[in-house]
């Protein structure tokens, strides 16, 4: 089922939750809607879904429109962050739970829903835990099953709203990688909603950036990544050093040095390098910024350097393990960095 979602806007009071929202989905597609707290992720969610009523423009289903459309008609299924599953009902019962309440017209027979519940608890690999109480599960077990009892009304559109988000880290990562193998299998329109870059990075076929109630990119996970719409963009898709200067004949001057901004205009300009895109060097060349290594992180697989800069404030380096023991680098030292990719913008240009 596709979706196209036409001049969407909504106010709370005065407030401009979401301000003229245009986006189309296609079938069979895995979209992530992106954004910091309060942009209008699960406003623009429920407006989808019919529980929440936009102030202007169209929500097409297939082509037609769902205004009039309740939202039992619309054939939504959910997962929210917290599904509460019935607690005094089994794996399996909350899985039929959809099947049993349908008209009788219309319900399946008692040996079509436990073939169908079974098929479903295979699907998100849990049928050993059928007969299992949701007390009695983990909370990733818990939202594989709000999924599978989301599934079982057969959806044409599936909508999950920040579902890993109580989880912990790595039941997460472990999960959103299980929930776009299912898509791949399923091929159901979903639209999930985060606020963490790397779930929709790593999940959404595409990833829509959301702020103020407003769409700041639409776009793959490399097109958002490697080619930033906007500074906002840019900032909120990982860590970011960012330096004021003015670029003058395809340079920008910081301190002693300068950073090569090839092709951007001559004007006040805010360049953006993250800290993994900066090579380090005890050897001075011409162009590389001067600095001062003040403080060192383990972060694991990599390190972070906190390097003062003569010109500018402290910036970022993120170097590899292996790079970082090569280099034997100290607190103290004075080294020369040179940024390899950088994102010029010139905001009165
Ligand atoms: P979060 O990630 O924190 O859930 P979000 O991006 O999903 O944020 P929304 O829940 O869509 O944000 O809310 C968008 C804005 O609209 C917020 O500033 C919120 O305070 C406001 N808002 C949402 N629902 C209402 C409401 N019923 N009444 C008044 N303001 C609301």
């Amino acid at each position: 089922m596709s979706i196209d979602i036409r001049n969407i806007s909504k106010r709370f009071g005065n407030f401009v939750a979401l301000d003229n929202i245009n986006l189309d989905i296609a079938s069979g597609e895995l979209l992530a809607l992106l954004g910091p707290s309060g942009c209008g992720k699960t406003t623009l969610l429920r407006i989808i879904a019919g529980l929440e009523t936009a102030d202007a423009g169209q929500i097409l289903f297939h082509g037609e429109d769902t205004t009039d459309k309740h939202v039992s008609e619309r054939q939504v299924g959910f997962v929210f962050q917290h599904y509460a599953l019935f607690r005094h009902m089994t794996v399996f019962e909350n899985v039929a739970f959809g099947l049993r309440v349908r008209p009788k017209q219309t319900r399946p027979s008692e040996s079509e829903i436990k073939r169908k519940v079974h098929e479903l608890l295979e699907l998100v690999q849990l049928d050993w835990l059928a007969d299992r109480y949701p007390a009695q599960l983990s909370g990733g077990q818990r939202q594989r099953i709000a999924l599978a009892r989301a599934l079982a009304v057969e959806p044409k559109v599936l909508l999950l709203d920040e579902p890993f988000g109580a989880l912990d880290t790595k039941v997460r990562k472990e999960l959103r990688r299980w929930l776009r193998r299912l898509h791949d299998e399923v091929h159901l329109t979903s639209i999930f909603v985060t606020h963490d870059q790397e779930e929709a990075l790593e999940v959404a076929d595409r990833v829509v950036v959301l702020n103020k109630g407003h769409i700041e990119q639409v776009g793959t996970p490399e097109q958002v990544y490697d080619t930033p719409a906007s500074p906002f963009v840019y900032q909120f898709l990982g860590d970011v050093n960012l330096f004021h200067s003015r670029v003058h004949q395809g340079w920008a001057e910081v301190g002693k040095g300068r950073i090569a901004a090839p092709g951007a205009p001559d004007a006040p300009a805010i360049i953006y390098v993250r800290p993994h895109e900066i090579d380090l060097s005890r050897v001075a060349s011409g162009d590389a910024l001067h600095g001062e290594i003040n403080h060192i992180r383990i972060l694991g697989a990599t390190i972070r350097l906190e390097v003062d800069v003569e010109g500018h404030d402290a910036v970022e380096v993120e170097l590899s393990r292996e790079r970082y023991s090569e280099g034997g680098w100290q607190v103290g030292e004075t080294v020369f960095l040179t940024p390899r990719t950088v994102q010029v913008y010139t905001p009165q240009a």
